[in-house]
């Protein structure tokens, strides 16, 4: 689907070219040298280079002040030859991640962090909404996944993940699915089990690799597992292996979908920013139009 989503794109963004229209630009912030960090920021770049858009990495010592990357973000802002701008994250400790997410122009905030994007989000308005809910909606839609009237459990209530898929998948807006029962637990939910036995539609991001067993779901579940951590993994070259938040050996079996982890949520995340950008670059993030059905 992510495939699929990129040569859409990437035809949009030929038919722009053929208008004597500059490709979509896309920069990110990269603080430091954290290795997950390095990589994610590498497959969006690769993602930007496929579909012919333009992308800069802004690259800053660990040292940096946030004052100094707050005038590198002004920059930017006032750059019009770059569309969208993200903050890889985790940020150094002296660097408050907010600050720099509010100083990006909205326009230009294609992870949809922003408050003001946040906020129109809620409202139902048009806006860039955050890249890997979006991605998960695109999914969802793409699968055929009947949504309305089903119960959705999610599991993490993050800004950047949880607490905006929950709002998703309970509208019906954006021609996206929804309209689902939506249950959102979190860090001090007792007995997650409880709530996680009566998902239609388990979404899982939290972090904490295996979490979630073959006990925990009833069987037919639509299962997608945002999270994605290291786990030490000594018959790796790398040492390590990426695991999700489910078990997928025993919840697969019990699962009528599952997304793996890797490759499933990521590139559908990397797919919903490049979705943003091209919008940002279209200028019509706040005015197209978007099929309303709440
Ligand atoms: P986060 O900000 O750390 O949020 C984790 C959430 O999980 C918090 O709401 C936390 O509750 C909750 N939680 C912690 N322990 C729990 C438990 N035992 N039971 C139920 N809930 C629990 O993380 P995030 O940024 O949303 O990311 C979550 C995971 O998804 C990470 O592995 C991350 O790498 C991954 N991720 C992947 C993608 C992708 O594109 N594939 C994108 C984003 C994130 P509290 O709020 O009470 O602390």
């Amino acid at each position: 689907m992510a495939a699929d989503i990129r040569a859409e794109l990437r035809l949009k963004v030929e038919a722009m070219k053929a208008k004597g229209k500059r490709a979509p630009h896309l920069a990110a912030i990269l603080v430091g040298s954290h290795g997950p960090s390095e990589v994610y920021v590498g497959h969006k770049i690769k993602a930007c280079e496929e579909v012919g858009f333009t992308s800069s990495k802004l690259s800053y010592d660990v040292t940096i002040s946030e004052a100094d990357l707050l005038e590198e973000i002004d920059k930017v802002n006032a750059n019009p030859e770059i569309d969208g701008l993200i903050v890889q994250l985790p940020l150094p400790e002296h660097i408050k991640a907010d600050n720099l997410i509010n100083r990006i122009q909205p326009e230009k905030d294609v992870d949809g962090f922003h408050p003001l994007n946040f906020g129109r989000m809620v409202q139902s308005l048009p806006t860039h909404v955050p890249a890997t809910p979006l991605g998960i909606m695109e999914m969802i839609k793409r699968a055929g996944i009947s949504v309305v009237g089903k119960h959705c459990v999610v599991v993490g209530r993050s800004r950047i993940v949880g607490s905006p898929i929950s709002i998703l998948m309970s509208r019906r807006r954006f021609g996206y699915p929804g309209g689902a029962t939506t249950t959102l637990t979190h860090r001090f939910t007792p007995d997650l089990a409880h709530h996680t036995r009566q998902a239609d539609i388990l979404i899982t991001a939290v972090g904490k690799p295996g979490l979630i067993n073959g006990d925990m779901v009833k069987e037919g579940v639509v299962v997608i597992d945002v999270g994605i951590e290291r786990v030490k993994d000594p018959s790796k070259k790398s040492g390590f292996a990426l695991k999700g938040d489910v078990d997928f050996e025993t919840v697969a079996p019990k699962a009528s979908l599952i997304t793996p982890v890797p490759g499933g949520v990521g590139p559908m995340t990397i797919a919903g920013l490049l979705k943003n950008t091209y919008h940002a670059a279209l200028g019509d993030i706040y005015t197209r139009e978007y099929h309303y059905h709440d």
